[in-house]
């Protein structure tokens, strides 16, 4: 018997006719002799509405009642996807994440899958029943619940593939598969029929939010087939696989970008052993995640320091650099927080040289000012500012032959 994950996600079960849909699309597959595992969001903008309601009520709300708090979005998909399905005809059965006992570590609201319990689901199934899961969300070994960070229903459903060894795990969204970028950014992006978990993750890791990055990684190391697809229309979507030997490589298969940025720089810091760490030592103790990181080379005993973080730490790491600057004799502090990363990812660039130069190149052509450069052996990121991310898309999109029909 062939087993398939679904995973909807929060547009495709937007409304009661959208849950209806998925009944539907769900019913087929079961009449076609599939097994079928459902995995389901919330419905869209639920998730940011109960956010709203938590900073409403506390500053930094309490990281143990948020989780309690989010994982009610996904609740209420569940029951109601069941119910359609019974309204088909199609016996199905709801189920929380904890009721599954999809076990996690305790970090609250960002939290790994460590363990899942099958026996209950595969009975379910071997009686017939589609079984419905609640994305996003699991429970610590003490009974707390937790969520798995934004857009961590694709990581349930990729666990759940993983550990049922599902036939494919097949993620239905609000576009027809992964693209050579965010086609709401450039309408002239191609959709990709394959695209390796390499380039894949570094896509999702620089800020493509189609897939959630441990959802990548999870289904990598598992080696769980997976599959974006539309729930709208039907189509084979984009596979997401190994690289395989013989299958010419493109040069560049996607563009990322990342709004999400901002940039911090402390200048005039003497420039002495041990800096590097007294500066990035109390900000890591903050469990401020930093990105890039750029030291200039001092010419008068002083160097500037510049890094990158989540534009929604900014103020909390501008404060702790006021704070260490006087500390460290620094002489200034500057802060930026209207910048966007914008990546070319490709498992191609490995053997190919002149990447950069063509990237730069047509950047400045349109006069887009780089602020910073990073880049690994599959991607080269620049750091520009907000208002040329469109520009920049799209100018890196059309230097490399993405569009569609070329
Ligand atoms: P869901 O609610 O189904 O999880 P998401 O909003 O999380 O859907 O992910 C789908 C969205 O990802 C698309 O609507 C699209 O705007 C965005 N996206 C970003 N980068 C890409 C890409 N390279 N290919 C396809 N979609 C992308
Ligand atoms: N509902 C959660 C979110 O909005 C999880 C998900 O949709 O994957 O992030
Ligand atoms: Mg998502």
């Amino acid at each position: 018997m062939s087993l398939y994950v679904h995973k909807y996600g929060g547009t495709s079960v937007g409304d009661t006719d959208r849950i209806k849909n998925v009944a539907e699309r769900v019913h087929k597959a079961r009449q076609r002799g599939e097994d079928v595992v459902v995995v389901v969001s919330a419905m869209s903008g639920e998730t940011n509405k109960l956010v709203a309601l938590a900073h409403a009520v506390q500053e930094r709300p309490d990281p143990r009642e948020m989780d309690v708090l989010l994982s009610t979005g996904e609740q209420v998909t569940i029951a109601l996807l069941a119910m359609a399905l019974q309204a088909r005809g199609c016996p199905a059965v709801s189920y929380t994440g904890w009721q599954v006992k999809i076990l996690s570590d305790a970090s609250h609201t960002k939290a790994r899958i460590e363990d899942i319990q099958t026996a209950d689901i595969r009975a379910d199934l071997a009686a017939g029943r589609v079984v419905v899961v609640a994305g996003f969300q699991g429970v610590t070994e003490e009974g707390d619940i937790t969520t798995l960070g934004r857009g961590g229903s694709d990581t349930t459903a990729v666990a759940l593939a993983a550990v049922l060894e599902a036939d494919e795990c097949l993620i239905y969204t609000d576009v027809d598969g992964v693209y050579t970028t965010d086609p709401r950014v450039e309408p002239r992006a191609r959709k990709l029929d394959r695209i390796t978990f390499e380039e894949m993750l570094e896509m999702a890791s620089l800020g493509s939010k189609v897939l959630q990055i441990r959802s990548v990684e999870f289904a990598g190391k598992y080696n769980v087939p997976l599959r974006v697809v539309s729930s709208f229309q039907e189509g084979s979507g984009t596979l997401i696989s190994y690289e395989e030997a013989g299958v010419e490589k493109a040069l560049i298969s996607g563009i990322a970008f990342n709004r999400d940025e901002a940039k911090l720089t402390i200048q005039g810091v003497p420039d002495r052993p041990g800096i590097a760490s007294k500066i990035l030592g109390p900000i890591a103790a903050a469990n401020i995640e930093v990105d890039m990181i750029v030291q200039n080379v001092a010419e008068d005993q002083t160097t500037d320091f510049t890094f990158t973080v989540n534009r929604g730490e900014y103020k909390k790491a501008m404060e702790i650099l006021e704070r260490i600057s006087k500390e460290l004799g620094a002489r200034n502090i500057k802060g930026d927080d209207k910048i966007v990363k914008v990546s070319i990812v490709g498992v191609g660039m490995r053997s190919h040289a002149g990447i950069a130069s063509k990237m730069f190149d047509s950047l400045a052509k349109e006069g887009v000012n780089i602020r910073m450069i990073s880049t690994s052996e599959i991607k080269i990121s620049v750091v520009v500012d907000e208002k040329y991310l469109e520009l920049a898309v799209r100018t890196l999109h059309e230097a490399f032959d993405l569009e569609q029909g070329d």
